[in-house]
């Protein structure tokens, strides 16, 4: 699970003054919020990850991109 937001993220907040801060607020509660994930049903924490190329609406959890996501990620390489 990465960070909500990486170091330089947040210096280029604080240097903007503020003004990014709602965009801060929305990083941060999808980071702690519990999501469901679509493809186990799952309730995971963090960001999720985006299930491409899995025809899968909304972000799928870290157990589900390392099964299923990242599977046919490669499948899609060697196929052609
Ligand atoms: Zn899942």
């Amino acid at each position: 699970m990465s960070a909500p937001i990486t170091l330089e993220e947040l210096i280029t907040l604080l240097l903007s003054g503020g003004e990014n801060v709602g965009e801060l607020n929305k990083k941060y509660s999808d980071y702690v919020e519990e999501h469901t994930c679509p493809l186990c049903k799952g309730v995971y924490k963090g960001y999720g990850n985006n299930p491409a190329p899995l025809k899968v609406k909304g972000q799928v959890c870290d157990n589900c991109n390392a099964t299923k996501v990242i599977p046919a990620r490669l499948a899609g390489m060697f196929k052609k």
